[in-house]
């Protein structure tokens, strides 16, 4: 059984809960679009990996068996922590390349496409993440990590994230030397300049500070999350495939072979006159992605997000009983239901809904 199956309405009750302390606080720091979005982001990602995640397992037993170096005994508890530590440096290099390769960022660009910071913006996982991520693992497959101990010190890894994300906690004096927290962590989805391609790691911080990368939040500077190019939508599957689209028209426009190469292993700021077209950041010209959706389309998108929520437990306690390819069209017929659902929210005008649209609210 996937152990995720537990986290899911663990993740949820704490998002409830987060709203509800904000709100007592006079904090706005959710918007109901982009945290149902945020939602159907993650719901859309484990639905990619039920039809493909075991790539990372399968190659991972295959190398370790094949050209393991050690053999580890999984009853000491240094195999553990060293395999974990060892997890967690490969995993920032997965994060930074994931930010410094235009074509990885393609796939990372989902979880930084919200312009919200709260517990929701965790979910927001990418769908196309599991066809190379395994790859910056090899590392431990060669060593000769049991594939048992590579899941769950990958599953620590991914719980750890979810807490740091949110606005409600502040900094953590010294635990900010060693851990990902929620205020170095603010600054990774910061768009401010100071905040650009900074703290990737996933439990650690020292990775940062090692290799250069790391930034203290700024107490003088308010930041603002999400991304340069705004995604301005709520559907998930154009948030998955929208910076492929990009690179695909860069690539097909390009003049030249090493142009086309450049846009897609070069960084995501990369232009043919400029190595780095980063421009300045100016917070006063920003402003959030918005639509207007009626109250009953909202209500209407949460009661889809909680119906799909539930098909996803039960795809988690039901998935051995299921054929492949019951299970395969299980997945895709749930990612195109949470598409339609963020098509719908993100054009409510052209959705032939008009009856909805009775009350106007920016809800
Ligand atoms: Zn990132
Ligand atoms: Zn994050």
């Amino acid at each position: 059984m996937n152990p995720i199956a537990f986290a899911v309405p663990v993740f949820l009750a704490f998002i409830f809960l987060e709203f509800w302390v904000a709100r007592s606080r006079g904090l706005q720091i959710h918007n109901l679009k982009d945290s149902l979005t945020s939602i159907n982001v993650g719901m859309m990602s484990e639905f990619s990996k039920a039809i493909g995640g075991l790539i990372s397992i399968a190659m991972f037993t295959v190398i370790a068996d094949r050209f393991g170096a050690f053999v580890w005994d999984v009853s000491n508890p240094l195999t553990w922590i060293s395999a974990l530590l060892l997890y967690d440096f490969c995993y920032y290099w997965v994060h930074r390349t994931g930010h410094e390769i235009n074509i990885l960022w393609a796939s990372h660009v989902v979880h930084h496409s919200s312009e919200e910071f709260n517990l929701s913006t965790a979910l927001r996982q990418s769908s196309t993440g599991f066809l190379f991520r395994w790859i910056f693992y090899i590392p431990l497959a060669l060593l000769g990590y049991p594939v048992k101990v590579f899941v769950v010190v990958g599953l620590i890894d991914f719980l750890y994230m979810y807490w740091v994300h949110t606005q409600l906690i502040g900094k953590l004096g010294w635990l900010e030397y060693v851990f990902v927290t929620p205020s170095n962590h603010r600054v990774h989805h910061g768009q401010n300049d100071y905040c650009i391609d900074k703290n990737y790691g996933g439990i650690f911080s020292f990775w940062d500070r090692m290799f250069g990368t790391y930034a203290d939040e700024r107490d003088d500077e308010k930041t603002v999350y999400g991304i340069r190019k705004p995604l301005q939508s709520w559907n998930p599957l154009w948030a998955n495939l929208h910076q492929f689209v990009q690179i695909w028209q860069q690539v097909k426009s390009a003049q030249n072979w090493r142009h086309r190469l450049m846009y897609v292993f070069a960084k995501p700021s990369w232009t043919p006159e400029k190595e780095d077209a980063t421009t300045r950041f100016d917070a006063n010209h920003f402003s959030r992605f918005d639509t207007p959706a009626s109250k009953a389309l909202i209500r209407f998108a949460f009661v889809v997000t909680a119906l799909t929520n539930l098909l996803l437990m039960s795809y988690y306690f039901f998935q051995s009983q299921l054929s492949q390819p019951l299970r395969i069209s299980y997945c895709i017929l749930m990612m195109l239901i949470l598409a339609g659902m963020g098509w719908l929210l993100t054009r409510p005008r052209e959705a032939t809904l008009s009856h909805l649209d009775k009350d106007h609210s920016h809800a």
